[in-house]
């Protein structure tokens, strides 16, 4: 019996895969049938008749950060004609407009900017409390660049925040969850140890985490099923973890340079990520990176969440706002392939 007879047996048993089973899947079953074993395992978690959505709007309260790392084309130094730091106003307007068009959570996430320091933050954080929604926001990197900041062990940091009104904390950042890699794209950021320990004493408070993989870029095939047996494991033991968002490397024009991931590929990342995180609830389908129709396809693949339907910026609009992809479209598009689209908050508990 090959091994991948042998992990197929294990997931239909309900049993995880262990490491080299995965890889055999992941490089040798065709494409359809990796898709049809990780159906099975999101019809056992979530049933295969609907797919959840969000409404809420990321919020990036500041883009200058220190970490310049080789993948991002958002930051800015400080001093550059472009660097911005978001003031009240601008922020109460934001949240208010999210709230008026449905939304439960703003994404609320920035650069690694020192001149910020915590009761900036917490003011922050209760002013979108104050208005209504929850915040879903700062990622293990910020946390852990808070806690050398200021001094403060990550456990205190995180309590500090949860005390203004933190809700859940989303999986950025993560990347490739490899040291190799993280040394070379994002040298000044938090390491794979970090990136944890961040998520374990989360997890350990209480709070809620997504967990997410930009893949694509200059990671090995061993370094991306690594990263997923890292979050498979943290999850036996703290269970905090709702989802996993697997996304492909979006290259900007001064970023790294490289041979752009096929639809093919994203699909079976997605699979995959289903079939060896047999014990997080749910997977994300990025529309965002793979346009809406490759979303509805991985439907079909693992996911059971179709993310969010994201409020932008749109200054000739007479509302000021409008939807990059509008709840009314979601619906549709989840139809089409087979689901009622079912709307959620930022923990996963279905409100619509
Ligand atoms: S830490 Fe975030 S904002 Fe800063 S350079 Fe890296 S990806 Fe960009």
């Amino acid at each position: 019996m090959s091994l991948s007879d042998y992990a197929i047996g294990k997931i239909k048993n309900n049993e995880p895969i262990g490491f080299d089973e995965a890889m055999a899947l992941y490089k040798d079953t065709d494409l359809l049938a990796l898709g049809q074993l990780a159906h099975l395992i999101r019809t056992r978690l979530n049933g295969d008749s609907h797919v959840t959505f969000a409404i809420d709007r990321n919020i990036n309260y500041t883009n200058i950060c220190i970490s310049q790392c080789k993948f991002c084309a958002f930051f800015r130094d400080k001093g550059h004609k472009e660097a911005y730091v978001m003031d009240n106003v601008t922020l109460e307007q934001k949240v208010i407009e999210t709230k008026e068009l449905g939304g439960t959570h703003i994404l609320f996430q920035g650069g690694l900017n020192p001149d910020l320091d915590l009761e900036w933050h917490k003011e922050k954080i209760r002013i979108i409390r104050s208005l209504g929604l929850n915040v879903h926001g700062y990622s293990p990197p910020e946390i852990i660049f808070f806690s050398k900041s200021w001094d403060m062990p990550v456990p205190k940091v995180l309590e500090e925040l949860v005390d203004a009104g933190l809700s859940s904390i989303p999986g950025g950042g993560a990347e490739i969850l490899s040291d190799r890699v993280r040394e070379k794209v994002s040298p000044k950021k938090a390491n794979t140890e970090q990136w944890l320990l961040v998520m374990k004493s989360a997890h350990m408070l209480g709070l809620k985490t997504t967990a997410t993989m930009m893949f694509g870029h200059i990671e090995t095939a061993m370094e991306r099923l690594e990263h997923l047996f890292l979050i498979r494991e943290l999850q036996e033991q703290t269970g905090g973890f709702t989802s996993f968002i697997p996304w492909t490397y979006q290259m900007g024009e001064h970023t790294i340079q490289v041979e752009k991931e096929g639809t093919n590929s994203y699909l079976r990342m997605l699979a995959i990520s289903r079939i060896v995180l047999n014990n997080v609830p749910h997977i994300q389908a990025s529309w965002v990176t793979q346009g809406p129709h490759v979303a509805q396809v991985a439907l079909h693949f693992g996911a059971d969440d179709f993310g969010s339907s994201m409020i932008e910026e749109n200054v000739v609009s007479a509302a000021g706002t409008s939807f990059l992809l509008p709840p009314e479209e979601i619906i549709a598009l989840a139809k089409e392939a087979g689901f009622e689209a079912r709307q959620r908050d930022n923990v996963y508990n279905i409100i619509g």
